[in-house]
Formats: structure tokens, sequence, C-alpha cells
């Protein structure tokens, strides 16, 4: 909605919508939840660790569901808690860093269950209430780069990330008869509290900047606009999109 000076007031876009965020303890998701409670929503919060949600919780007023992802039974459970649910964003992720050769089981099935099961299975509780009430919905995955890239150390987490990008474009397929919208973000490095320790090294940090033509990583932040963007009226068009956020890192 456009105010007197013509500037767009988005404080009430979100106004009367549930917005269901996985992960959103720390980083892109955290910041997801203040942006999009900022523009009116109420801010369902899904997250592992207990105290985060409960700061989380006194920052903005949300309902908060402690689980973790990697269990599908417990997944399930706290999706169907969560409900009703218009909007979804399916953030939480993890990356567990191994060299090609060594990755083990383990770590690739946590990743995957994490990063992609979990996904699947928290929106399809979401998109079966959408379907029920007949009021269509969005859904966004925050993917990454790492699913069009592949970085040493990241088979499980590109892999993953791959997956994620291409179950968006079933879920577009299927869910958008209903109405119901998917796109996922895709960010470079995003200066979340672990990015930054991840990327704090000076000659690492210049290599990866060498490849963003706007010579800087993303702010959480600027994510979490873009998430908001896909989630609006604004992108009513746009499904089964993977939206890069990467300051044209992936036009090299
Ligand atoms: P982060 O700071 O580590 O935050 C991740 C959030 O997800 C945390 O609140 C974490 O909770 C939660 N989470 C992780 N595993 C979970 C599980 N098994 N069950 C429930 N919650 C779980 O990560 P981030 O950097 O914000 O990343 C968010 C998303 O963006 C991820 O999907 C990531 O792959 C993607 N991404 C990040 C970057 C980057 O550079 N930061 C770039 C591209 C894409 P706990 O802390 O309690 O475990």
């Amino acid at each position: 909605m456009m105010n007197s000076t013509g500037a767009v007031d988005r404080r009430n876009e979100f106004s009367g919508k549930r917005v269901l965020i996985t992960g959103a303890g720390k980083g892109i998701g955290r910041a997801a939840a203040l942006l999009l409670a900022a523009r009116g929503a109420s801010v369902v919060a899904l997250s592992r660790s207990a105290d985060d949600l409960r700061s989380l919780e006194r920052e903005i007023g949300c309902e908060t569901h402690a689980v973790d992802l990697a269990d599908a039974a417990a997944a399930r459970r706290a999706a169907l808690a969560a409900q009703p649910i218009d909007l979804l964003v399916n953030n939480a992720g993890i990356a567990r860093l191994q060299p090609f050769l060594d990755v083990d089981v383990e770590a690739f099935d946590e990743t995957m269950a994490v990063n992609v099961r979990a996904a699947m299975i928290v929106a399809q509780a979401c998109a079966r209430g959408m379907i029920e009430r007949g009021t269509g919905g969005a859904i966004v995955n925050v993917s990454s780069i790492s699913a069009h890239i592949g970085f040493a150390l990241h088979a499980a987490y590109c892999a993953s990330k791959a997956a994620l990008d291409a179950l968006t474009r079933v879920m577009a397929v299927e869910l958008g008869t209903y109405g119901i919208r998917t796109n996922a973000v895709n960010p470079t490095v995003t200066l979340t509290p672990m990015a930054e320790k991840a990327w704090s090294d000076p000659d690492k940090a210049a290599q990866m900047l060498s490849r963003i033509p706007l010579n800087r990583f993303v702010q959480p932040d600027e994510v979490a606009q873009t998430i908001a963007y896909l989630l609006g009226d604004e992108s009513r068009m746009i499904n089964g999109a993977s939206l890069a956020v990467d300051g044209g890192f992936l036009a090299r």
C-alpha cells in the first residue's frame, strides 16, 4: 500500500497471515521472523534450541515449537501442531563439511533429512491445510547457490540443495493448481554468526568475494526481504523459481 508520500507502507502487508518459519532461532530464519512480524504476520517459529525460541518469543511475541527436524515423526507432529498456516518458510538447514572420499552415510543422511526431507514433511502438513481451507498460500524453500555449484567439502550439502530446488519445482507444479505458490531463494555466503566464523579468514573470504561481482557477502536481512517478496502478493505469478541472492555470483 502506498502512503501520501508515495512510499510503500508494508506494516500491514502480512496482517492476518500465520507464517511458519523453520530454523527461526538464528541467522536467516530469525531475520525472516523479525521482518515478517514487523510487516504484520503472526509468526510461528519452529526450531531446535529452546533458548533461541524463548528469546525470539520475548522479542516478537511469536508461537514456538521446539523440535529436531532430523526426526521425521517429530517433524510431522510439530508441523501439524503449528496449523493452520498461510505461509511457510522452510529455512532450517545444516552443513557438515567433509572431503568427498570421506563423506559418511550418517552425515549424508542427516543433511538430507534436515535440508530436504523435513522441508517436504512440513510443507505436506501446511499444504494439506491450505487445500482443505481453499485459501491458497505461498511457500519459500531456503536453498543456496550450492544447488548449482560444486563447492569442495560440500558434497552432502550441495546434493541436498540441488534436491531442494528439484522438490521446489515439483511442489510448484502439483500445488500450483490449488493456488499455492512454491519458490526457492538461493543465497551466496550470508553473514549469519555461523558464516562469519567460517569466512573470517581474509584469504578464504577474498577468494570467494572475487567471484561475486558486487564484491560483498549477503546480509541476513537481504535474504529475508527476498523471502518476503516471494511470500507476498507482488510475486503472485512467480511459481517454481529458484531466485539467486548472490550479487551476481551465478552470472559469471
Ligand atoms: P544458522 O545460523 O546455523 O541457523 C540455522 C537455524 O536452523 C538454527 O536456528 C538451527 O537451530 C535450525 N536448525 C538446524 N538444524 C535443525 C534441526 N535439525 N531441527 C530444527 N532446527 C534446526 O544457519 P543460516 O546460515 O541462517 O542458514 C539458514 C538457511 O540458509 C539454511 O538452509 C542454509 O543452508 C541456507 N543458506 C545459508 C547461507 C549462509 O551463508 N549462511 C548461504 C546459503 C544458504 P539450532 O541452532 O538450535 O540447531
